[in-house]
């Protein structure tokens, strides 16, 4: 038998198709009401490859935009390539300012994310909150694959929201189970990241995203030397100034 992702995870909920046909809705209102305003911020994991499939199927004139750190696995980056062959949608690339990281590193190593909390999150900031802060400069709403069920910390992710900016922050899979998005997947043939194969739920930075064992939390290969509570990376943590990472 086989133990790929949608093999092990493609369990829909009895109420399935009724948070597909509202997802669909939320993201085709929000295509209207915003135009060119509005962006799929997409970490090309499971639940952003749902999303971008939507935009797709739809023709939704959503553009879609990743944050490559520099420090990404090869299959994650892969995924730009899989994207454009398999929907002939290109992905906006933001990266950090080269000289910015020049500096960390030289100054703190290449492994300063394991030092402490504070140089993880300073490692963040320039990697991925800084690009994000350029992508979304002049946008008026932002889509991401937040789910409630990722974590104690997201258990209250709303539908919609507002970032620190005043932005409409959309998360329309915010009520999907793991097994919804793996039924999705399989049944829609949509592209993922290999990774997901090998027990990375959550695919971040590769210095940092590790495969998890049977009954470990969903993101417990996140940032797995720190507490629970420390475990963002700014790009989705309201109300604070460090707040974001996929
Ligand atoms: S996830 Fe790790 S490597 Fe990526 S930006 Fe954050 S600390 Fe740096």
């Amino acid at each position: 038998m086989s133990l790929d992702a949608p093999s092990l995870h493609a369990r829909p909920s009895d109420d399935f198709e009724a948070k597909l046909a509202h997802t669909t809705a939320v993201l085709s209102s929000a295509a209207v009401e915003h135009g060119t305003g509005i962006v799929q911020t997409s970490s090309l994991g499971a639940e952003d490859m749902v999303i971008t499939d939507l935009i797709a199927r739809w023709h939704l004139p959503v553009g879609i935009a990743t944050l490559d750190t520099g420090m990404l696995h090869a299959e994650t980056r892969a995924m730009l390539a899989r994207i454009e062959a398999h929907y002939g949608l290109q992905v906006q690339v933001m990266h950090p300012q080269r000289e910015a990281v020049l500096h960390f590193v030289a100054r703190n190593g290449e492994r300063a994310m394991y030092s402490s909390i504070a140089l993880r999150k300073a490692c963040c900031a320039l990697r991925k909150l800084e690009p994000l802060g350029r992508l979304l400069e002049g946008k008026s709403a932002w889509i991401t694959g937040l789910r409630r069920e990722q974590s104690g910390a997201r258990v209250a992710v709303p539908f919609s929201e507002h970032d620190s900016e005043g932005r409409l922050k959309l998360n329309p899979l915010s009520d999907w189970t793991w097994g919804d998005v793996w039924h999705y997947i399989a049944s829609n043939g949509v592209p993922y990241n290999p990774l997901h194969d090998h027990f990375f739920p959550s695919i971040g930075c590769a210095p940092c995203t590790r495969a998890i064992a049977l009954g470990e939390d969903f993101r417990a290969g996140r940032w797995w030397w720190e507490d629970e509570a420390a475990k963002e990376c700014g790009l989705h943590v309201q109300h604070q100034s460090e707040g974001l990472a996929a």
